[in-house]
């Protein structure tokens, strides 16, 4: 049983159990993300986002592998206990903030800095005490309509939490809506905007430390770099653009979900595939079953004819994702074998490409991935 082939599994202790399907992450992918990054906004501190597990990469290991960050993002309290109880000593944001006072001493007991972007998160502030008091993020809405003060509201906040003791900084921050995209004109306007609040600020409470950009606006608008910039998607080596691939931006996959061929049978035309008998052969056909399906993390609208990489050649899918299983159609692979590597996406095949298949983003596909996948980290 090779390494990479083992689950931890928590009912047996420490004994590992062998599993086809596993997910090997590069550190060497994920110091090279960081790298381009920091060379795109050279003048900027770097804020690694690493909420939802790292999007699905393993919080405590991403943490360890982009140690040289500035500083970390996640979105939940659990997930900034979880970096302080794993020994991650580096500033971490929570970039919501906290929704309760019990959350709030939480978040200050274990140096968790915080996001606030509402009245009632900076009321709370007001009634907390710290021995040791933290960086705030004042969160500005300039056009995402979904979280921060509106641009009239902000200069009160600051200068309500400039009076408390557990506040040690105000930082001033934005986050765009559309800054993957070359020709909106919002991201110019949000950027505007947000000028126009840090401006406001710096004659009521002193000039801002500032940060807007997250990582399509660090590789297309340099214009937003400011003193910090929030990398996500981009060190995971996914693309942030529907229009440039992530190799075309010198961006390394991290992830690779591979699994393995268990099933092969020949079929004859008019034989059917799988759950609603959703792929009929159409010539004579050699379909392979592989061990991994939407109880890993593979998403069940995945139509058929989307890759996958069977001994580093592309295959089509061949019907509906079972929970267990898919189906590829490997005619015409004679070098396929039951054992035979699959790679669902990284390496060789871009999360992109299947997420595109899929009708989603990276993202979603990254996140997606369950705990009965193995990881190992190389
Ligand atoms: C998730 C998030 C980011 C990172 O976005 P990417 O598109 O993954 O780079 C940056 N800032 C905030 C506030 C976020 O919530």
């Amino acid at each position: 049983m090779a390494d990479h082939e083992r689950l931890q599994v928590p009912a047996f202790g420490a004994t590992a159990v062998p599993t086809p399907i596993h997910a090997r992450v590069s550190l060497s992918a994920w110091r090279n993300n960081l790298a381009l990054l920091r060379c795109a906004a050279p003048q900027s501190k770097l804020l690694a986002v690493i909420k939802a597990n790292a999007y699905g990469h393993g919080a405590v290991q991403a943490a360890r592998a982009l140690a040289s960050a500035d500083a970390f993002g996640v979105a939940r309290l659990g997930e900034g206990v979880e970096l302080r109880a794993a020994g991650v000593t580096q500033p971490a944001v929570l970039i919501e903030g906290v929704f309760c006072e019990a959350s709030l001493a939480l978040a200050l007991r274990h140096r968790l800095d915080l996001v606030v972007h509402e009245p009632g998160q900076v009321a709370m502030l007001e009634r907390a005490s710290s021995a040791e008091p933290r960086v705030v993020w004042l969160k500005i809405d300039t056009g995402m309509s979904r979280l921060g003060f509106a641009a009239a509201e902000a200069a009160m906040a600051a200068v309500r939490l400039r009076k408390l003791s557990v506040v040690a900084e105000i930082r001033v921050m934005t986050h765009f809506a559309a800054a993957d995209e070359p020709d909106s004109p919002l991201t110019l306007l949000q950027t505007q905007r947000f000028a126009a609040v840090a401006s406001e600020l710096a004659a009521r409470v002193g000039t801002p430390v500032t940060g807007l950009a997250n990582s399509a606006a660090i590789l297309r608008w340099p214009q937003t770099h400011a003193g910090w910039v929030r990398a996500g998607i981009a060190l995971y080596g996914s693309s942030p653009f529907a229009d440039r691939s992530a190799a075309e931006l010198g961006l390394e996959p991290v992830m690779t979900l591979s699994s393995r061929v268990i099933a092969l049978r020949d079929l004859q035309p008019g034989d059917t595939v799988g759950y609603g008998a959703a792929w009929r052969a159409m010539r004579p056909s050699r379909i392979a079953t592989v061990a991994a399906g939407y109880a890993d993390g593979l998403p069940r609208h995945l139509p058929s004819g989307s890759p996958v990489l069977v001994e580093g050649r592309r295959a089509p899918l061949a019907g509906r994702v079972s929970m267990d299983m898919i189906t590829v159609d490997v005619t015409g692979l004679p070098a396929v074998r039951v054992g035979s590597t699959v790679v669902l996406w990284g390496e060789g095949l871009p999360v992109d490409e299947v997420a595109t298949a899929a009708g989603t983003i990276s993202y979603e596909l990254l996140c997606g991935v369950t705990r009965r996948v193995a990881f190992d980290y190389l």
